[in-house]
């Protein structure tokens, strides 16, 4: 199957299309429900899958395990490059706001590096609630969950996406490869160029890897300038 195909077919699934009818009479009806979905689909923004999130989300167990609040997202909604972390940690769960506890302070600092500001980009995580002591995300949890950041790059559409590290690289493009396989490259995802870096953290820990990174978002500029 191809991959356009295959994305199509799962983005049907995620709005809970299970089926098509082989009934002719059903496809000659086709016309008016086709009009008013694409109307649906044109009516989503950041603020109406922020509601339908909610502020008390049970949809899996992190909601029992200890988060304070929902992170949803921040920054600009038409904004051409989207930075993608993993999930928020103890200083996010606090505020309500992604990436500002130290990693979050580094990232700001790789968006001025860019001639950018925090305003002007939109951050978001791949989960909206704070795993108990930073663990990692469970696939569970990413399930249940993905599909709101999905909503969120569909309503952005940014020019470029960025996840920072191995979790957020390899949940939004659905591979194990290593991050130090994915960085480097530039794959299409979801109308967007998507460019996989470092997670800030990893760069806290080894700042010679900020070399890399800066290799990077001098691709991510080059992109944002040519169109
Ligand atoms: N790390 C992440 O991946 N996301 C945050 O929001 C903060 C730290």
């Amino acid at each position: 199957m191809s991959r356009e195909l295959s994305d199509h077919l799962k983005y049907f699934e995620e709005i809970g299309v299970d089926g098509i009818s082989r009934d002719a009479k059903w496809r000659q009806r086709a016309a008016e429900p086709v009009a008013a979905f694409a109307q649906d689909i044109g009516a989503d923004t950041l603020e109406a899958i922020r509601t339908e999130i909610g502020d008390d989300c049970r949809r899996c167990k992190l909601c029992t395990l200890g988060r304070s609040q929902i992170v949803f997202g921040v920054g600009n909604p038409k904004a051409r490059l989207m930075f993608v972390g993993e999930a928020p940690g103890e200083e996010e769960d606090r505020r309500g706001e992604p990436f500002v506890g130290r990693a979050g302070q580094l990232l700001t600092k790789i968006i001025e590096a860019i001639g950018l500001t925090r305003d002007q980009v939109y951050i978001a995580n791949v989960i909206k609630c704070r795993p108990p002591g930073n663990r990692n995300p469970e696939a569970d949890e990413v399930e249940s969950c993905e599909p709101f950041l999905f909503r969120q790059i569909d309503v952005i559409k940014p020019r470029v996406i960025v996840p920072l590290g191995k979790f957020a690289a390899q949940s939004l493009l659905k591979t194990m490869d290593p991050i130090t396989r994915l960085r480097g490259r530039q794959f299409d995802y979801r109308g967007a160029a998507l460019i996989p870096t470092f997670h800030p953290a990893y760069l806290l820990r080894n700042p010679s890897a900020k070399r890399e990174v800066w290799e990077d978002m001098k691709k991510v500029r080059a992109i944002l300038s040519s169109v």
